[in-house]
């Protein structure tokens, strides 16, 4: 990580008619950094990695991408949106096109790029995520896991400077969730800019730089994992890291 402030929110206030989900978020993130964001349910952690890659626009204040801001709907946003990789928790794989096609899709028809360039990625990619023999098949052929694993090359094929995460694992079966988990863990160690929203905690804790812990539209808090986890500032954070702990009730 070095101090190059990389992506940048400034003010950021975002309604949805009466309701105000975020009201206020001043966040920089270095390149490099790895950010995660707990919260409970509801708090927004979505309406922020949204806003950040421009698919929401803010009510009010800004982000900023290497200082450019960015701008939901704007003249750039095709292009600034290629700098900024998001997966989600639903991998919305194209199912009559295999996984190649899939992967390879995007940089060709959006980025311009050769296919024989980008299939070359592609596969290079494939053979970090373990996937390699799986590029002629097709998304059914594949576990949820193996799926999102596709998600995140499809990505990273579009040489992102910086990825979103939106609940990556949540709607997989818990065997699969470490197999998507790892390929972030590498992906952090290689330096790459990551925002990651994850109800994983001893994750969180492993690959995050700095927990962002959000709650009523605010940072509620902010630290350096072993702090956050080991001895959280406030009441909220507490209450919310409560609900991930378990303990035999006590019978008398
Ligand atoms: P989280 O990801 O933390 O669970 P979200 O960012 O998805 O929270 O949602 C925060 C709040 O904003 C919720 O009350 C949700 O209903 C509301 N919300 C999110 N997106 C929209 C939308 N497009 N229109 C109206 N309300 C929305
Ligand atoms: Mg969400």
């Amino acid at each position: 990580m070095d101090e190059t402030i990389q992506l940048q929110a400034a003010g950021l206030k975002k309604k949805f008619g009466a309701e105000t989900v975020l009201n206020g978020i001043d966040l920089d993130v270095h390149k490099g950094e790895v950010v995660v964001v707990l919260g409970p349910s509801g708090c927004g952690k979505s309406t922020l990695l949204r806003c950040m890659n421009g698919l929401e626009a803010p009510t009010e204040g800004s982000i900023r991408l290497d200082g450019e801001t960015i701008t939901s709907g704007g003249r750039n946003i095709t292009k600034q949106r290629q700098r900024i990789g998001m997966v989600f928790q639903s991998y919305d794989l194209f199912p009559h096109k295999n996984i190649l096609d899939n992967i390879t899709l995007a940089p060709v028809k959006v980025q311009k790029r050769s296919k024989a360039e980008v299939e070359q990625q592609a596969e290079k990619l494939l053979k970090r995520v373990g996937l390699w023999e799986k590029r002629k098949a097709y998304p059914r052929e594949l576990s949820g896991g193996q799926k999102q694993r596709v998600a995140i090359v499809r990505a990273l094929c579009m040489n992102p400077e910086v990825m979103l995460f939106d609940e990556v694992t949540a709607a997989l079966d818990p065997e699969m969730v470490r197999e998507v988990l790892d390929v972030m863990l590498e992906l952090a160690q290689q330096g790459l800019t990551m925002v990651i929203v994850t109800h994983e905690m001893q994750f969180a804790r492993a690959i995050a730089d700095r927990i962002i812990f959000l709650d009523g539209g605010v940072i509620v808090e902010e630290a350096e994992p072993e702090q956050f986890f080991t001895n959280p500032q406030t009441q909220r954070a507490k209450d919310f890291l409560q609900t991930f702990t378990y303990e035999k009730r006590k019978t008398s």
